[in-house]
């Protein structure tokens, strides 16, 4: 896990309402729904539903995290990309992500 990360009270997981999820990383979605999580597919589409906070989240950390999706993987918040390791993270609002 990231530095920055370990100071956030995982603020990215609150927010969004899904995770894009690849339809056809047919691993991906047979392991996460093996984990219980709510996927949904929508012609072309596949999320995981993770509104109100995701499900995974348990003490502000995944609980998943080795095996969260490829799109938490690549999620890099505004601070990450800046790579201002050293303050911790103000707390974003739904629209600066
Ligand atoms: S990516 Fe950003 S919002 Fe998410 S846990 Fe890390 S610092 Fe917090
Ligand atoms: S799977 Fe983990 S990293 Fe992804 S949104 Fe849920 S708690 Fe956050």
């Amino acid at each position: 896990m990231n530095k920055i990360c370990k100071t956030c009270d995982g603020r990215c997981c609150k927010t969004f309402d899904y995770v894009a999820i690849d339809p056809d990383d047919k691993n991906e979605v047979k392991r996460l729904t093996k984990l219980g999580a709510d996927i949904t597919f929508d012609g072309d589409e596949c999320v995981m539903n993770v509104q109100g906070g995701c499900q995974f989240l348990k003490k502000n950390r995944c609980s998943i995290y080795r095996k969260r999706p490829r799109a938490c993987k690549k999620w890099r918040c505004e601070k990450l990309w800046n790579k201002d390791y050293d303050k911790k993270p103000k707390f974003l609002s739904r629209n600066e992500f």
